[in-house]
């Protein structure tokens, strides 16, 4: 039995997913011609209770184009050390908006808000960068699936307000925060002015991301994707896998989390894991003694995949994809897994 437990991208759309896409209306997207994608924004920027919404190709491109429109060349964003718009979408932040971050060290990819009021430069010291964004991600996804608490949330909108800063959410991971902290996407929408969230990642769609704000920023915002190359045409067959996924994928992500926390116990068991970090949602980090490169090789010989994250860290994500069957034939090879001199007998 193969298991991919490298990311929840991994997942392959349902039959029923595909009847959903096969059977879409669509127009070009471009003339904002097609039912389905406006369906799609409608809902999704319903759901957050903003004004409009806008269909993206990726979870990179909807936080680019985030960072565009809240920042000027040469302004400094503020996020934590372990954001993905800092480390894992090709320094766009840079390429595309000419800004600079300022990384704070946070708490498993979580920063507070008294962190991010001491890192405002002045607005009338002229030798440092001009502060004009915050950006949080909620869940952390180098931080481990971690989930804010909403109350510093609000406190960081506070410092924002203060200062009269834009204040982004890449909520690529936001569903499993939501369902994990039984809160709403009303009370997102309330607090920050562009929400980014990913329809690829647990719910199952094959692609697309959703930006959602007010009115007049996506206005702003289809200019910026038109010049990121992100404007599609008859784009439908793809959102109405994003809109099955959200009316039928949403709530058993609990089952994700369920899995993962149970792969966290099994592994806490075992001798040779040094430590397992704490599990809010479907991302198990943890270290072992030894090498993990012989690691992830010797299971990868066992068909199970998963990625190392550097300094030690190792990573298991559970996802749609990953079965009940596969959980529990996953979780008695790890109950009998040995490593000795370095080796997985
Ligand atoms: C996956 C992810 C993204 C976007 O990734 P794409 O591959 O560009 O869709 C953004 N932020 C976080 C936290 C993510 O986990």
């Amino acid at each position: 039995m193969k298991i991919d437990l490298r990311s929840d991208t991994v997942t392959k759309p349902t039959p029923e997913m595909l009847e959903a896409m096969m059977t879409a209306n669509v127009g070009d997207d471009v003339y904002k011609e097609d039912p389905t994608v406006n369906e799609l924004e409608k809902k999704v920027a319903k759901m957050f209770g903003k004004e409009e919404a806008l269909f993206f190709p990726s979870g990179s491109m909807a936080n680019q184009t985030a960072i565009k429109l809240h920042t000027q060349p040469g302004e400094q964003l503020i996020a934590d050390q372990y954001a993905h718009i800092y480390n894992y979408e090709g320094g766009g932040v840079s390429f595309n908006s000419g800004v600079s971050c300022k990384l704070l060290d946070g708490h498993r990819g979580m920063i507070t808000a008294s962190q991010v009021k001491n890192a405002i430069n002045p607005p009338d010291f002229y030798h440092s960068p001009l502060t004009t964004l915050v950006s949080l991600e909620n869940t952390t996804n180098k931080g481990g699936g971690a989930c804010y608490d909403f109350e510093e949330i609000k406190r960081i909108k506070q410092v924002c307000d203060e200062h009269k800063l834009g204040y982004h959410l890449d909520g690529a991971r936001l569903w499993n925060a939501l369902v994990a902290k039984k809160e709403t996407p009303l009370q997102y929408g309330e607090v920050f002015d562009t929400i980014s969230v990913c329809l690829s990642k647990g719910l199952g769609a094959p692609i697309g991301s959703v930006l959602i704000g007010s009115k007049s920023m996506m206005e702003d915002a289809i200019r910026v994707r038109k010049i990121l190359g992100g404007g599609m045409r008859q784009v439908g067959f793809i959102a109405a896998a994003g809109l099955y996924a959200i009316q039928n994928n949403l709530e058993r992500l609990k089952e994700d989390h369920k899995k993962a926390k149970e792969i966290g116990a099994q592994l806490q068991k075992l001798s040779f894991v040094k430590h397992v970090e704490p599990i809010d949602t479907n991302i198990v980090i943890f270290t072992i003694d030894g090498d993990e490169k012989e690691f992830i090789a010797k299971m990868e010989a066992k068909n199970i995949f998963f990625y190392g994250m550097g300094q030690g860290k190792l990573r298991f994500v559970t996802h749609m994809d990953y079965t009940q069957e596969m959980h529990d034939y996953f979780l008695e090879l790890l109950q009998n897994i040995k490593w000795q001199k370095k080796a997985v007998y």
